[in-house]
């Protein structure tokens, strides 16, 4: 199965935080990277009185199950220290799970495509760099049209 993930930090060395991410993740058995975003620094997204986020989106092949792979990523966010007091506030990692092929997921623990993709200047963003014709399942549109939706209708970016 392939998904992709993005990963964001803006705390404490954010930009080695992402790369320790990326390489706790290649760890986990079945788990391929094969492709990823450049790492790039964005705009807060919520709570605007905070560092500046760094975010990559990456490319992964594995063996696991939907649900596994969301038990695995949650377990890295605790690994590496992780903390959620509040919503959208910083944090040292965030992964999120943006697609996982043409799969539709709408459980109370996962939600595949990731319910806000399409309003995230800076996810499509990335994603358009690996992976502009990309499909959105639900949205019926690849990446590249969604991000160019965004913009005409006057998007943060
Ligand atoms: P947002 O989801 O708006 O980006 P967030 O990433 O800060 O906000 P978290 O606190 O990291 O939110 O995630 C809360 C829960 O979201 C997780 O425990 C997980 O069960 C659930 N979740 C649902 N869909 C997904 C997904 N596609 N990827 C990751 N987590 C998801
Ligand atoms: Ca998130
Ligand atoms: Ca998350």
């Amino acid at each position: 199965m392939n998904s992709y993930l993005l990963l964001g930090s803006n705390m404490h060395d954010p930009q080695q935080q992402v790369q320790l991410a990326v390489r706790e993740l290649k760890m986990l058995p079945g788990v391929q990277l094969l492709a990823h975003s450049s790492l790039k620094r964005t705009a807060p997204y919520g709570e605007v009185d905070q560092a500046d986020f760094y975010n990559q989106v990456l490319y992964i092949g594995h063996t696991m199950t939907p649900q596994a792979l969301l038990e695995a990523i949650l377990g890295i966010e605790d690994k590496m220290g992780r903390r959620r007091i509040q919503k959208w506030g910083p944090r040292i990692i965030d992964i999120d799970i943006l697609l996982i092929q043409d799969m539709i997921i709408e459980t109370k623990e996962l939600q595949v495509p990731h319910y806000d993709l399409h309003n995230r200047a800076f996810a499509l963003e990335l994603m358009c760099e690996i992976a502009p014709e990309a499909w959105h399942p639900i949205l019926h549109k690849t990446m590249r049209e969604l991000r160019r939706g965004l913009s005409s209708c006057g998007g943060d970016q």
